[in-house]
């Protein structure tokens, strides 16, 4: 097997720090100073990624020793070298559960001391200082730059000079934490290379959370800040922080609304009781829920009325399922795979309607509604299924892509419902699938040995986080993009009469 990682440490007492975890990577000692480090780095010629690691200065009272500084840039004089590789190094080291910091290292000819150090900081922009990395690099010019990777841990610090007293504590601790930094270079040598790189079309935002985030905006306009949202207008961390920047308070309940309030409900509807609460609380309702998931509602209106027993399809807890389940809860039983049916106890002589969660995946639903036609042959119902046009051109399109790629990354929150839907869907068709909240999440070792990267997005996730992971991806080796799309979508909802 060809030689993968190359660890540089300018010290024998670091390498033996680093060796742990490193596996078959080469270490090499350059020894301490430019002087040494120019002369290792010109003699050295391998293909493999190459780490320079060890102990370093801080140049800031806010870096202390232990913590560790991945370079995402290092200067020596007039000279800066970029590393692209720099902030998914300190993502998988973070994973790792280590304290770590990005930031520009300069490396000077000796030991920089006392006030020297805020002056190289005010005049560099560096955090931290070295006497080695910037002198193995410049000798490495024709190298990609993404196959190097500056790792340094803090060993003294304006606060903690060397050689004053705590010094060898502070050694010893850097060691350990040395120690624990191999597996992230090993799991970063390992993800680079070329790669193609396939988006899924459809992906990302669904006109049903177009139109939630366009009435909070429009709320926020028309009503003022701050406009009160129950619960998360869908369910992503990017979209609810940038809403609260804009001016939305998010609650769980009404109660934490003061009387009078405005209030938008969330795409995924809620419950008539808390309609009825917010108008006993005299506030003013924007109602964000999605036309798909309204029409659901209807439905299990007019089956209670019509005195059917209805089965909701669909997760328990999920916050469209409560919401349903709100219209009839004394006609209204869910279940949420085929097993359930079996178990199902329904009042004898009612007629039995099914309706299911709109973001279920495609394949589970088809089976708990064929168990359900088995036991209930006249049970009525939506044509399939209720499942919206997104999550299905989602599905679709993941499916298509999941055949041709090695693995397959899923941009959404822990709790976006069609999000974990799309996962499921890739992993069925055999393609390792990952399901992350943007780009900091990614596992380098999920890469090794991957050439071929699908990238798709729950309809509750923004586009700007794809573009981050392709931006991650190209800082690990040349890309290929193209995109794959199975149906081009031209769906929009109306907006309600407040905001219009
Ligand atoms: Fe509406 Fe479907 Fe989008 Fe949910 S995923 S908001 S049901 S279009």
């Amino acid at each position: 097997m060809p030689e993968r990682l190359v660890v540089v440490t300018a010290l024998g007492v670091e390498a033996r720090a680093v060796r742990r975890g490193l596996g078959d990577a080469t270490l090499r000692v350059c020894g301490m100073g430019p002087r040494r480090a120019t002369h290792f780095g010109r003699g050295l010629r391998t293909e493999a990624a190459i780490a320079v690691v060890g102990f370093a200065g801080s140049l800031t009272s806010t870096l202390r020793p232990g913590q560790v500084v991945v370079a995402t840039r290092v200067i020596n004089g007039d000279t800066t070298v970029e590393l692209p590789s720099a902030s998914l190094v300190a993502a998988h080291l973070r994973q790792l559960g280590i304290d770590v910091v990005t930031g520009s290292i300069v490396s000077t000819p000796s030991i920089v001391r006392g006030s020297a150090r805020g002056e190289l900081h005010e005049t560099t922009g560096a955090i931290a200082v070295d006497n080695e990395s910037a002198f193995l690099l410049a000798e490495w010019r024709d190298v990609d730059r993404r196959r190097l990777a500056v790792v340094r841990v803090i060993s003294d610090s304006p606060d903690h000079e060397l050689f004053s007293p705590g010094t060898i504590a502070r050694g010893v601790r850097g060691a350990r934490v040395l120690r624990r930094i191999g597996p992230a270079l090993t799991a970063w040598a390992g993800a680079l290379g070329p790669r193609r790189v396939v988006l899924a079309g459809p992906r990302s935002f669904c006109a049903g959370v177009e139109r939630a985030i366009d009435i909070v905006r429009r709320a926020i306009d028309r009503f003022g800040a701050p406009v009160y949202v129950r619960r998360q207008i869908v369910h992503n961390s990017h979209v609810v922080h940038d809403l609260e920047t804009a001016g939305a308070v998010f609650v769980q309940e009404l109660d934490e609304v003061p009387e009078g309030a405005t209030v938008v409900l969330a795409a995924h509807g809620v419950a008539p009781e808390v309609r009825r609460d917010a108008e006993s609380r005299n506030l003013r309702v924007v109602d964000a829920t999605c036309p798909l998931v309204a029409k659901v509602h209807t439905e299990a209106r007019r089956y209670a009325r019509d005195g059917f027993s209805i089965v909701l399809v669909g997760h328990v807890d999920h916050e469209e399922v409560i919401g349903t389940l709100g219209e009839a809860p004394d006609r209204i039983v869910v279940v949420e795979g085929a097993d359930d049916v079996d178990a199902l106890q329904l009042p004898d002589a009612t007629p039995v309607a099914f309706l299911t969660q709109t973001t279920l995946a495609l394949d589970d639903t088809a089976s708990v509604v064929g168990a359900l036609k088995a036991r209930f042959p006249d049970a009525v119902g939506p044509r399939g299924d209720d499942i919206c046009y997104a999550s299905q051109n989602r599905q679709q399109a993941v499916r298509a892509i999941a055949e041709e790629c090695d693995v397959v990354l899923v941009l959404g929150s822990a709790n976006s419902s069609n999000s974990k839907r799309l996962v499921e869907v890739a992993r069925r068709a055999g393609c390792d699938a990952h399901l992350i909240e943007n780009d900091t999440e990614i596992d380098l070792r999920w890469f090794d040995g991957a050439r071929t990267i699908g990238v798709s997005a729950g309809a509750s996730a923004p586009e700007f986080l794809v573009t981050g992971v392709v931006d991650a991806l190209a800082r690990l080796g040349p890309v290929e993009v193209t995109e794959h799309t199975v149906v081009v979508e031209n769906v929009r909802f109306n907006l309600p009469a407040e905001v219009r």
